[in-house]
C-alpha cells in the first residue's frame, strides 16, 4: 500500500508547484493571498516573501532588504541607514 505514494499523477504536481517550498502557503495567483507577487523561485518551486526574510539582529524585524555585516550579522535596511559611517 506504501508504494502508491510514488505513483501521484503529474497534474497534481503541476498545483502543488505554486505552493511555498517552506511553509507550504499557496503562492499561487488564484489563491488571492498576496504571496504571488512577493514569490522568489526556489530550488523545487517557489518561496514566499516572508519564508526569503531574516529577522534583523538590530531590530529583530523581518526583512528582505537585509545585509550581512563583516562580524555575520544580519541588519535590515532601516539599520542600515542609521549605520551610515
Ligand atoms: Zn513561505
Ligand atoms: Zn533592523
Amino acid at each position: 500500500m506504501d508504494k502508491s505514494i510514488g505513483e501521484i499523477n503529474m497534474s497534481e504536481i503541476t498545483v502543488d508547484i505554486n505552493l511555498c517550498t517552506h511553509c507550504f502557503e499557496d503562492t499561487s495567483f488564484s489563491a488571492g493571498n498576496g504571496k504571488f507577487v512577493n514569490r522568489i523561485p526556489s530550488d523545487a518551486g517557489w518561496m514566499c516573501a516572508e519564508c526569503q526574510s531574516v529577522p534583523c539582529d538590530n531590530c529583530e524585524k523581518l526583512t528582505l532588504s537585509y545585509e550581512v555585516t563583516p562580524d555575520g550579522n544580519w541588519i535590515c535596511e532601516d539599520c542600515i541607514k542609521v549605520d551610515v559611517r
